[in-house]
């Protein structure tokens, strides 16, 4: 059975090489250090997260990352780090040589966070290292935003975990990556286009399809065990007496619907909420749960990614 503890515990046991779950303003991550493999293993067995998938590494401030990847002292580079840092945008560097395989995926290249959340920098600040915390989900399910969602995942394992409270973004970091003069974004995330823009002098792009082949960005993921099906507005009629319905304000009327959530109509306030709600969904088992395509366009890239993911028809292991 997963417990709760308290941040001197939580710092103590990462010291001592386990795995605790942490809160950080995006989602909840399974966090361990950085620098003990053996440690890692723990998080990529638990998660079920296959080997070849890499971890970002959560970082006390933006000083740190010297230590970790080459390039951080580009003048763009540091501009980004200081605008953003502490906060939910990851980016992805050349990897110092002595950063650990298992982080990289071979890669080369290591992926950086600075967290914002009180108690994640709280507990970054105790232990005084630096923290692998891939979102704390079974790999390929729904991501935690909150306790209560990491003590449901693990059942059966003694996971120590730090309670936070409600994570105040519920939508992963986004993930960047610097080339050249290009900012390229390898996922979409809490940070939206517009806003990296007006802080990155070149061109800001989103990554064609394949540029980084991870498993972060395999079609399915963040889905819930319950079919679902993405569709325009006017098809939320569709849903059988069995089914669910995710729409987005104002709610639709008429449906013959099981069950009718209606989420905001701001990417933001959505986020916030999109995954606590899916994950309730899923536990009530409806037939097929029916979610309205939100609108196209840069404001809705993160929400549009995740949707389309817990749509893909593949099926979970
Ligand atoms: P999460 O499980 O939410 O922490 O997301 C981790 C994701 O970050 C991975 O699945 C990758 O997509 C991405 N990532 C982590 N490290 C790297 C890296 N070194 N290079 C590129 N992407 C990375
Ligand atoms: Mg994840």
């Amino acid at each position: 059975m997963a417990r709760i503890v308290d941040l001197d515990e939580a710092a103590a046991l990462l010291a001592a090489g386990a795995v605790v779950a942490i809160p950080t303003e995006t989602v909840y991550g399974l966090a361990a250090d950085a620098t003990n493999e053996a440690a890692l293993r723990q998080v990529f067995a638990l998660k079920g997260r296959p080997l070849g998938n890499p971890l970002i590494v959560h970082l006390p401030d933006a000083i740190a990352a010297q230590d970790w990847a080459n390039g951080t002292g580009d003048p763009a580079v540091t501009a980004l780090l200081a605008r953003f840092w502490p906060g939910p945008l990851t980016v992805v560097l050349p990897a110092r040589p002595t950063v650990l395989p298992l982080v990289t995926a071979g890669s080369g290249q290591v992926a950086l966070r600075v967290p914002a959340h009180p108690l994640a920098r709280a507990l970054l600040a105790r232990f005084g290292g630096a923290l692998c915390a891939p979102s704390a989900n079974r790999s390929g399910y729904v991501s935690p935003t909150c306790a209560a969602h990491v003590l449901a995942d693990y059942p059966d394992h003694d996971l120590a975990v730090l309670d936070g409270g409600d994570c105040p973004g519920g939508i992963e970091s986004t993930i960047v990556r610097p080339l050249g003069d290009t900012l390229q974004i390898l996922r979409p995330g809490a940070v939206d286009l517009a806003t990296l823009r007006g802080h990155w002098p070149g061109p800001v792009l989103a990554a064609e399809p394949g540029a980084l082949p991870v498993p972060g960005s395999s079609p399915r993921h963040y889905a819930p065990r319950t079919p679902v099906l993405l569709v325009g507005r006017d098809r939320l009629a569709e849903a059988g007496p069995t089914d669910a319905v995710l729409a987005i304000a104002p709610a639709p009327t008429g449906l013959d619907a099981a069950d009718l959530r209606t989420l905001p109509a701001d990417p933001a306030g959505y986020g916030q909420v999109l995954y606590a709600t899916l994950r309730e969904l899923d536990r009530a088992g409806h037939g097929r749960l029916l979610v309205q395509r939100p609108p196209a366009g840069e404001a809705w890239l993160a929400i549009a990614n995740r949707l389309e993911r817990a749509a893909h028809p593949e099926r979970l292991p």
